[in-house]
């Protein structure tokens, strides 16, 4: 893939789930600052166990984001030493379209369908 092309789809996925993440941080301090103004008894209250549900989806989307704009920043710094588009497994080129689809894939499609715990 070309670099700049790269650069630039990394830079939008960046920028992107930067969004999302602040979007659902804002979220998460609503839901924390319901919890607090609701009762504190969250066993017998249905509305503080909803909420307790929810501080756990979103803290888990936070975080899945965070590891999302490290691998994102992690895929730039590839570039910049020109491994980027190169399989960390196996050494061979990442598909064009692969990339294209996951612009900080570090695995080709058959390491990562190999490692199918590995998401990048
Ligand atoms: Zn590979």
């Amino acid at each position: 893939m070309d670099p700049d092309q790269a650069r630039a789809a990394l830079a939008g996925e960046r920028a992107e789930t930067h969004a999302l993440l602040t979007t659902m941080a804002a979220r998460l301090t609503s839901v924390v600052d319901a919890g607090a103004d609701a009762s504190s008894d969250d066993e017998h209250d249905p509305e503080g166990s909803t909420l307790a549900f929810e501080r756990g989806q979103l803290v888990a989307q936070i975080e899945r984001s965070k590891v999302r704009i490290a691998e994102v920043d992690a895929a730039l710094e590839r570039l910049d030493a020109q491994t980027y588009g190169r399989c960390e497994n196996c050494g061979a080129d990442i598909a064009e379209a692969r990339l294209e689809a996951l612009p900080a894939a570090r695995l080709c499609i058959t390491c990562a369908s190999k490692a199918s715990n590995r998401r990048w």
